[in-house]
Order: structure tokens, then C-alpha cells, then sequence
């Protein structure tokens, strides 16, 4: 057994910034856990949609999250109708109290990679690595835009923009846990890197993080 603390690494951003592949790549490097938060509060969307709950509607979305779990494959998750209404149903302060006790519970068996938009400011406060990811906005388009078209969907360039630009707004803006870097976040501008020369520079992080232990 090592006598080291768990390995958490928080990985926050905007919308398309890359989280998500990077956290997965990085995860496999370290053989440790990924939980994509971002899946989590889809699949809730995707449920409010299937059951008809307005996306307004804290005390019923409660309700569901706690009715079970379930199986909800990605191209659910990341359909248009899931997008638009996902930062709604993440806004209410009920509902991120569940999934952060949820994400939490998960940290607390071990070492995680976290990725989402509150890892480093809320659910894990104490990791050792935090990454705030970002690009520009044209960069994250163009990802999302090559992301749907590998999957056989064909959308216009300007829609991917105004939905991207919508979320952000929205998560930046709301009450609780909005999206902001934590203030010992490294800031990673990705525009002009490929997964793997993010995932070097944060196992980079990691080693020195080790080493001050
Ligand atoms: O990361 P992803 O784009 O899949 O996240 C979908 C939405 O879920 C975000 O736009 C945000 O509203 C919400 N979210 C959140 N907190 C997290 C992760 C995601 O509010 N930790």
C-alpha cells in the first residue's frame, strides 16, 4: 500500500473545450478512474425529457434523480434537445447538492480523474491538480463540428456556435457554482494543442505534485 493521498485531478472548462477526451486519455495514463460530471447532469436532461418534467422544475428533476439509474447511451446525451436544455436542469441548487454528494462519494474510494465545471472550485476543493481547459470559442466549434460529423451528424457551423456561446453564458452566470477558474487552477489554453500534448503537460502537473508529497 502507498502511503500516498488519493490522486484527484479536477478538470474544468467551457463547452467543447476538450475536457472530456482529455480526462479520459489522461485516466488511462494514470490507470485510474474517470467520471465525466457533465454525463451526469445529460442524463438527468435526457430523463426530464423522456418523462416531460420542465427543466424548471427543481422539486420533480429531484424526484427523478433519485427514482435510479440507468444506462443512457451518448448519442442521447449529446443530442441538440439534451444541449438546450442541460444548463437549466444544472442551475437548480438541489440538484447539484445531489450530484456533487454523489461525485464526492465516488473521490472518496479512491484516485479519479473529475472532469466538469465546479471539480476544482466545489467538489474536490482539495485536489492536488486542477486544470481549468480552455480554447477559443472558433477552436471548440471546429472540435464539436468534426466530433458530430464522425458521428454521421451534419451541423451548420454558426448553430454549434450560438449553443456553445448559450451554455457558456448560462454556466457562468448562474447562482451557485458558476463556471470560473478555481484561484490554484493552471489555466491550459488548448486552441493550438492535440489531446495528447494537454494530457503531457497535466501528467507533468501530477508528477510534481507527487514529488511535493
Ligand atoms: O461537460 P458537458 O458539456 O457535457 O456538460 C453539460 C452541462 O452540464 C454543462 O453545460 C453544465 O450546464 C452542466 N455541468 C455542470 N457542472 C458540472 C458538469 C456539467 O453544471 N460539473
Amino acid at each position: 500500500m502507498s502511503d500516498l493521498p488519493a490522486l484527484h485531478v479536477a478538470i474544468d472548462g467551457p463547452a467543447a473545450s476538450g475536457k472530456t477526451t482529455v480526462a479520459r486519455l489522461l485516466a488511462r495514463r494514470l490507470d485510474v478512474l474517470c467520471l465525466d460530471t457533465g454525463a451526469m447532469y445529460r442524463a438527468l436532461a435526457y430523463l426530464a425529457l423522456e418523462t416531460q418534467t420542465e427543466a424548471d422544475n427543481e422539486a420533480a428533476l429531484c424526484r427523478l434523480l433519485l427514482a435510479g439509474d440507468r444506462e443512457i447511451d451518448e448519442a442521447r446525451l449529446q443530442s441538440n434537445a439534451v444541449n438546450a436544455i442541460v444548463s437549466t436542469v444544472a442551475a437548480h441548487p438541489r440538484v447539484r447538492e445531489m450530484m456533487v454528494a454523489r461525485q464526492r462519494a465516488v473521490a472518496a474510494r479512491g484516485a479519479v480523474v473529475m472532469a466538469g465545471r465546479d471539480i476544482g472550485t466545489v467538489v474536490l476543493p482539495d485536489a492536488p491538480v486542477k486544470v481549468f481547459l480552455t480554447a477559443s470559442v472558433d477552436a471548440r466549434v471546429e472540435r464539436r463540428r468534426e466530433q458530430l460529423a464522425h458521428a454521421g451528424v451534419d451541423v451548420a457551423a454558426h448553430r454549434l456556435r450560438e449553443e456553445i456561446e448559450e451554455r457558456d453564458r448560462l454556466d457562468r452566470s448562474r447562482a451557485v457554482a458558476p463556471l470560473v477558474p478555481a484561484r490554484d487552477a493552471h489555466v491550459i489554453d488548448s486552441s493550438e494543442m492535440t489531446p495528447d500534448d494537454v494530457v503531457n503537460e497535466i501528467v507533468a502537473l501530477v508528477t510534481a505534485a507527487r514529488a511535493a508529497t
